[in-house]
């Protein structure tokens, strides 16, 4: 990038100064304003050595990595920065954000590497195949899941040369419009027409509870244990928490979860979360629900002591060897910049936006967990490509109806458009198909025949409005009723879609005809 050298700006700004002092004197008030123009046109000719961009995307997550990309494709002028190392061996900042460096990514391949143990030493046998002395390397399972993630962020990498992305290593401030455009402070000041802020979010904190990642943790500390904890806590019985808690139990961890509402995975349809309750509660995760934490303390033999109110009030304390606090995350908003121009900001830290993702300034987008909605990563793709598509002069849109949902446990669950309750409390008249996965001739031969899929479709038109799956192939399921949410299909449409035999996904099928004519093997 050009640097802006101060010496030769001080040399031109003195030249200018002396060029028009004499006539400046002289000259009537008017003048003295066009004056001020000229003046100002030749301090922004001089600031041209400033690296100038159609767009700046700040956060290289999810949303910003892909809509950086998107930018690139659309033929715009675009750089991408980003802050955060992560675990790069040399300290430099890393893309892929949140999901690609301590989420999604490496979530998963933690659950598909425990999952593997978990199916030779308890389910092989079934099959009539018998292991003996199995065992697990922990430290090896994380070298995976670590280089599967620099793999990763190395391709993102090459994607932004692929694209012409500029990648900017750094931390963005916002300093400020110049005209028609905003001052970007990086290592150096770069000046953009368009700001996209895909600066995402952080796990929440509770009080009195301070992470070390070492022995209480957040998720990125509970993806790198090199040991399984023989106790393992965790606060928050949402995602996050059931996901790691699964990794952990399976692999020998005593888990148990702390969560403060009557209910797991209160964002379920209930019927879907009280069958998860069920289920992981048979694989051996305990559960305090209706519980509010009350305090830590840091036993010199290094466990924690945590002590708890239980849902009568009770107090109660545990004691184990790791903690994991996994009770939501909050939008990246501080020390911004962003009120230098004047970007509304709700009570909760979230940048306010409207449908397509506008904050309250032209020019300026906000994408992904920054802003309202569910913090997905896909979601947050979404929405980079639509503001990138609008930048362009497109007609870029996210229908925020049919963003699927995953639970990467064991069984998952997977749902998308309206869960019963939501339906009941708007007053939407409904039917409801259910399917149970035990009466699906591919999941008997699989040998896992738990969970369920459930479809919602209205009343009067039969216009599907929510699909609500728990079984071992959910998020790959979800698929088909994502896409027939978007077509706006009919359950009946569902039904009559042939679907390959055997598979689980006939089950998807079967719980459209039980919204109307029935399901044929049930
Ligand atoms: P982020 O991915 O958080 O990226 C924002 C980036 O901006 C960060 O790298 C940050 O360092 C950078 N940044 C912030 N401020 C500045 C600044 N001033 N200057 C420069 N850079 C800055 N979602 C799913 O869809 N599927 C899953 O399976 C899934 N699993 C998850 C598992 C875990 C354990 C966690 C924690 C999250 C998971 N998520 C999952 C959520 C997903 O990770 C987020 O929704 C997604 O990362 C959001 O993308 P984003 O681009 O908005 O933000
Ligand atoms: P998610 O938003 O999916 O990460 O889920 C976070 C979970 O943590 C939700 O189920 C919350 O109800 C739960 N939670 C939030 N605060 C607390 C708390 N202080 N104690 C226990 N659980 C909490």
């Amino acid at each position: 990038m050009a640097a802006c050298q101060w010496g030769d700006a001080e040399k031109r700004l003195i030249g200018i100064l002396k060029s028009i002092a004499v006539p400046f004197v002289r000259v009537s008030a008017l003048r003295k304003v066009l004056f001020l123009d000229v003046l100002l046109d030749e301090m922004n000719s001089m600031t041209q050595e400033l690296e100038q961009f159609d767009v700046l995307v700040i956060g290289a997550g999810s949303g910003g990595y892909i809509a950086s990309i998107r930018a690139g494709q659309l033929g715009l002028r675009v750089a991408c920065v980003e802050a955060a190392p992560y675990a790069d061996p040399k300290g430099e900042p890393r893309p892929g954000g949140t999901c690609l460096n301590v989420g999604c990514i490496p979530s998963k391949a933690l659950l598909s590497s425990s999952e593997e143990f978990e199916n030779i030493r308890k389910h092989s046998r079934a099959h009539g195949i018998h292991v003996e002395g199995v065992t697990m390397d922990v430290p090896a399972m994380i070298s995976r899941k670590d280089a599967i993630v620099t793999k990763m962020a190395q391709g993102i990498e090459y994607l932004f040369r692929k694209n012409k992305v500029n990648y900017l290593k750094g931390r963005a401030t916002v300093l400020g419009r110049v005209g028609d455009a905003f001052d970007v402070a990086i290592a150096q000041n770069v000046r953009a027409r368009h700001l996209v802020i895909a600066t995402g979010s952080l796990p929440r904190q509770l009080p009195g509870i301070a992470i070390d990642n070492v022995d209480v943790c957040d998720n990125a500390g509970a993806l790198a244990f090199q040991a399984v904890p023989n106790r393992l806590a965790i606060i928050g019985a949402g995602i996050i928490g059931l996901e790691l808690g699964s990794v952990w139990r399976r692999l020998g961890s005593a888990v148990t979860i702390i969560e403060a509402l009557p209910q797991l995975l209160p964002m379920c349809d209930t019927e879907v979360a009280r069958e998860m309750h069920k289920l992981m509660s048979a694989q051996g995760l305990e559960f305090q629900l209706g519980a509010r934490v009350s305090g830590l303390e840091r036993n010199p033999d290094g466990t924690q002591k945590l002590t708890y109110s239980d849902a009568s009030g009770t107090t109660q304390s545990l004691v184990c060897d790791k903690l994991v606090v996994a009770v939501g995350r909050v939008p990246t908003t501080a020390d911004l910049g962003l009120g230098s121009i004047g970007v509304e900001i709700s009570d909760r830290g979230f940048v306010e936006v409207d449908q397509h993702c506008r904050t309250s300034v032209e020019h300026v987008y906000a994408i992904g967990d920054v802003v309202r909605g569910p913090m997905l990563a896909h979601k947050a793709e979404d929405e980079g490509v639509m503001v990138m598509e609008r930048i362009a002069g497109q007609a870029g849109h996210v229908n925020y109806d049919a963003i699927p949902s995953i639970i990467y446990t064991s069984p998952e669950v997977a749902w998308v458009g309206r869960t019963e309750q939501e339906l009941k409390e708007a007053g939407i008249d409904y039917r409801a198909g259910k399917f149970p996965f035990s009466a699906n001739g591919r999941a008997l031969g699989n040998g896992d025949t738990s969970g369920f899929v459930k479809v919602l479709a209205d009343a009067k038109t039969d216009t599907v409005l929510g699909v609500h799956i728990v079984s071992t192939s959910a998020s790959e399921m979800i698929g088909e009723a994502a896409m027939a949410i978007e077509f706006k299909a009919a359950a009946e449409d569902i039904g009559r879609i042939s679907h390959a035999h055997p598979t689980l996904y006939e089950a998807i099928r079967e719980a459209a005809l039980a919204t109307g004519t029935g399901a044929l093997n049930l």
